[in-house]
């Protein structure tokens, strides 16, 4: 029977295929006694066994389908299967406890966990999450329960799960994987954004699709309208695969404008930038004509990975980055983790408000090793392009003034030093925390540049979780409150003689983008695939005329209001 689930759009396309359920496992067991140690034994070496066996498989799909890189953690894996230390300590147990298999396991699996993440040794903090792994597989294996695997999906499927981590995100192979679909999460959680820089179309916070939805379903994924399509009607897919054609001519319509200025009918000039998460999105920026990157997330350089990037491995990055823009600007934002966003190889301890805690800028201005070598790879790369750096989640005046000092002394050591280093690159900040957006004439004095960071900028204003979907109805970025903030923060700025961007979803929002526009915004910065179809609504509106568009919008007293207005003003 055919159903219909409605979620938020949070890439847009269309993706028809069959479902592949990425749901975490239930590996629950109870704690029983035994009788015969032997065979216990013998139950943990078969589960051993076979779950090395599927590494083997596993391990050579990889190198096929991803490369050596992806292949090689399955070579972590093999090795923890192997060593003798950690099955004696299991077999012991069992041995000792007379307790079943499981249990033995998990005990002992966690005991190394927990020593091997309390180490100092970087290398030595890997092991534990390979031992997390392989423990989980053995685990399944005893159980005899599946386990999903993301990275190694290789026919043309569609992603159903709860949630996917960004990182979860950042292992899916584009080829195979034609779209998704969450139970949680909003339009500007890190892997709906994920998926709009990946072109993967996507409706999350769909509440239920996991449970709704079985392998092997026929889904359709309507990511310009939130629905999700379970085992639809032949006339339902017919119509899909119609409305995909007119989307991608749609796309060839809006591909020629890709070298042409973003300018208004009464000729006011603005920028239209790209984000990006790493060198690899930079094809897409230039194929969509951007005018520069305006957000460089470097988070995504630390996941995926059991340990800190180098200064040199940055610098590889910053210096790729600059280099394929070839002299257009590059924002660069310093590392902001927290929130959705975690390191695990980091330890942090776990925190009730994660959006709310020891996050980006703060985390930074503690953890002065991991800022600094960020910095020099930053102020190295310089010299390769238009480099602009800014720090996030900015809160006070002080963080903006200890983290600049931090890299000015950077600077001064690499001069020192014989080292190339840009002298005009320009510091500026993300505005996303209420205090710095009512402050901005403050900051004005003394940063070159504000980028409005709504996505956050937005939780903290209406206090409500970007994550939530239950709350996702106060996420407005229309809301009168959200437009005076955007107001005072570009005229900050240009009361300064300073330039203000925007680098939150909202830049790319076609309600948005109007009043956006007649507020005075400089700089719109959105994902890659956003930008085409920005320039073609720019291109058609008068910047006088949607000056007084943002007045009447400011006047207004709800998010609905203000959305009527420009939908029948203007769209
Ligand atoms: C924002 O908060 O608007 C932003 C661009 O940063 P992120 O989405 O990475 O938190
Ligand atoms: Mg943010």
């Amino acid at each position: 029977m055919s159903t219909i689930l409605k979620g938020i759009a949070a890439s847009s396309g269309i993706a028809i295929g069959k479902a592949y359920r990425l749901i975490e496992p239930d590996l629950s067991f109870s704690k029983t006694a035994i009788s015969n140690a032997d065979d216990e034994i013998s139950r943990l070496h078969s589960a051993v066994n076979s779950a090395k066996a599927d590494l083997e498989v596993i391990r050579g799909k990889a190198l096929v389908d991803l490369g050596e890189d992806k292949a090689s953690i399955f070579d972590a894996h093999l090795l923890v299967l192997s060593d003798p230390e950690l099955l004696t300590s299991i077999e012991d147990k069992i041995r000792m406890d007379m307790k079943n298999c499981e249990s033995a396991l998990k005990e002992t699996t966690d005991m190394f966990v927990s020593m091997f993440e309390q180490m100092e040794n970087e290398y030595m903090k890997e092991r534990a999450a390979d031992i997390k792994d392989v423990s989980k597989r053995v685990m399944a294996h005893l159980l005899g329960v599946k386990l999903p695997n993301p990275g190694l999906i290789a026919e043309e499927v569609v992603i159903i799960a709860e949630d996917l981590t960004p990182s979860d995100t950042a292992q899916l192979n584009k080829q195979f994987v034609k779209g998704f679909a969450t139970d949680i999460g909003g339009r500007t959680s890190h892997s709906a954004i994920m998926a709009r820089s990946m072109e993967i179309p996507a409706v999350v916070g769909t509440k239920s699709a996991s449970n709704a939805i079985e392998n092997g379903d026929i889904i359709v994924v309507d990511g310009l309208h939130g629905e999700v399509h379970i085992n639809p009607t032949q006339e339902v897919i017919k119509k899909y695969e119609d409305e995909l054609r007119s989307f991608e001519m749609q796309k060839l319509e809006w591909a020629l404008l890709k070298d042409e200025a973003t300018e208004t009918l009464d000729g006011k000039h603005v920028e239209l930038a790209a984000n990006i998460g790493s060198p690899q999105d930079i094809e897409k920026v230039l194929i969509n004509g951007a005018e520069g990157v305006g957000l460089y997330r470097t988070e995504f350089l630390y996941m995926e990975r059991n340990q800190l990037p180098s200064e040199e491995e940055q610098f590889e990055s910053y210096k790729t980055v600059l280099e394929k823009m070839n002299g257009k600007p590059v924002v660069v934002r310093t590392l902001d983790i927290g929130g959705d966003k975690q390191l695990p190889y980091l330890n942090l301890p776990s925190e009730m408000n994660p959006f709310l805690g020891f996050r980006a800028i703060r985390l930074c201005l503690e953890e002065h090793d991991i800022f600094r070598t960020q910095l020099r790879a930053l102020l190295r790369a310089s010299a390769f392009g238009n480099l602009k750096i800014m720090f996030p989640m900015i809160a006070t005046l002080d963080e903006f003034r200890s983290a600049k000092a931090l890299l000015l002394e950077e600077k001064e050591a690499l001069v020192e030093n014989g080292i190339l280093v840009a002298d005009d690159i320009e510091l500026g900040i993300m505005v996303e925390i209420p205090s710095t957006a009512v402050l901005a004439n403050q900051f004005a004095k003394e940063v070159d540049f504000f980028s409005i960071g709504t996505n956050d900028l937005i939780q903290y204003t209406m206090a409500a979780d970007r994550m939530n979907e239950r709350v996702s109805y106060l996420y407005q970025p229309y809301n009168p409150a959200i437009l005076h903030l955007v107001k005072m923060v570009i005229n900050a700025a240009h009361n300064e003689g300073k330039w203000a961007g925007m680098c939150g979803e909202m830049a790319g929002d076609e309600i948005a983008i109007p009043i956006l526009l007649g507020l005075g915004l400089d700089e719109f910065s959105m994902s890659a695939s956003s930008i085409l179809k920005a320039r073609s609504l720019i291109k058609k509106l008068s910047q006088n005329e949607m000056k007084q568009l943002a007045e009447e919008a400011l006047g207004m007293q709800t998010a609905n209001e203000v959305m009527d207005l420009v939908k029948n003003k203007i769209l």
